[in-house]
């Protein structure tokens, strides 16, 4: 079994961070993931809030965090985690393709797109429905499009397809938006953005080969109704990555990763890093303002140990 000083879990921007800081102070580094750096950034286009970038595209700026995390002798690896086993002064981190041992254990697996769970979402899943405008909008080209959700992400990815499509209507279950008040802004100003209030959406509908539309309901008159639509874009929220860690009682009842302000979990030598943590502000900065911190509090513990 290869040993390390600290295994970072997930290759995102927490992770990232956290090996370029742990790797920086001389410490040997892994990170593991199961899919290519860089997280969920590969699914973001257009970067606006990264300071010192105007704007930046997602995959650019992973693969300048990837140089700049391996730059001090990280290294990295494939690899689906699926558990972490606590020995004390090292942990055993067991994947998919063997297992591996370090002393500190920093855990960055973020989060996932929520199913909205309706009928017609899992039969018509890559035929029309979507968690990710980046990856799918090209395909709804001067086609009509149907986002869900209310969020920072469904306003942010509303935007985006609106450049794309013919027209974009928002279903929104309440009658405000929660997203940040500069994306409602430019929502509402943008002429091929429509607004659909106090809806849920009942079912996806499709001709069995392709999403054509939604089924609706008012919850507030309890009126019925259908939405036409080549596309379907669900953003109704996020589940944390934390189900290899959950033997470790480290979570909370809904599963995020509860922390001290050194991202410290209950378990001595094991810290977490951005979106899987419970906390309010799910974003690239916090995520690597934790790595930070994260790499540096496995430095010194790795320091108690001696
Ligand atoms: P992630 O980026 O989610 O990375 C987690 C990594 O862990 C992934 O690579 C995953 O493959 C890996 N992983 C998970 N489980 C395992 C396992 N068991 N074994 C091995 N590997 C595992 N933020 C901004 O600041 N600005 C924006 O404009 C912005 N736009 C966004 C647009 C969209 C559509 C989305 C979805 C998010 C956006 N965000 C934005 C949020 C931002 O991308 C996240 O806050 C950030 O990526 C979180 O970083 P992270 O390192 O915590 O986790």
């Amino acid at each position: 079994m290869k040993n390390y000083d600290v295994i970072v879990i997930g290759a995102g921007p927490g992770g990232m961070t956290g090996a370029l800081y742990a790797s920086r102070a001389n410490l040997s580094v892994l990170m593991l993931d199961r899919g290519i750096y860089g997280g969920q950034m590969n699914n973001t286009a257009a970067i606006e809030n990264y300071p010192g970038f105007k704007s930046v595209l997602g995959p650019d700026l992973a693969k300048d965090m990837y140089d700049g995390a391996t730059q001090f002798g990280a290294e990295f690896a494939y690899g689906s985690v699926d558990s972490i086993e606590d020995h004390g002064d090292h942990k055993v981190v067991k994947t998919d393709d063997g297992d591996y041992s370090a002393k500190a254990v920093l855990i960055a697996t973020g989060s996932e797109y929520k199913k909205l769970g309706v009928p017609g979402e899992d039969n018509y899943g890559g035929r029309g429905v979507s968690y990710c405008a980046v990856c799918d909008g090209a395909f709804f080209k001067n086609r009509d499009v149907i986002v869900v959700g209310g969020g920072d992400s469904a306003i942010e990815e509303g935007i985006y397809l609106a450049g794309l499509a013919s027209k974009v209507t928002i279903v929104v279950r309440r009658d405000q938006l929660r997203a940040q008040k500069i994306l409602q802004d430019r929502a509402f100003a943008n002429d091929k953005i429509e607004f659909v209030w106090n809806t849920n959406v009942t079912e996806i509908q499709g001709d069995k080969m392709k999403v054509t539309g939604v089924a609706t309901h008012n919850n507030q008159t309890g009126e019925t109704g259908h939405l036409d639509a080549s596309g379907v874009f669900i953003y109704v929220g996020t589940l944390p990555m934390t189900t290899a860690f959950t033997d470790l009682g480290i979570t909370d009842d809904a599963g995020w990763i509860k922390t001290d302000d050194h991202m410290a979990t209950a378990v001595p030598g094991i810290f977490a890093i951005g979106d899987v943590r419970q906390k309010d502000l799910r974003q690239i900065t916090t995520a690597v303002g934790e790595g930070g911190t994260a790499g540096q509090a496995a430095f010194n513990y790795l320091e108690t140990l001696k």
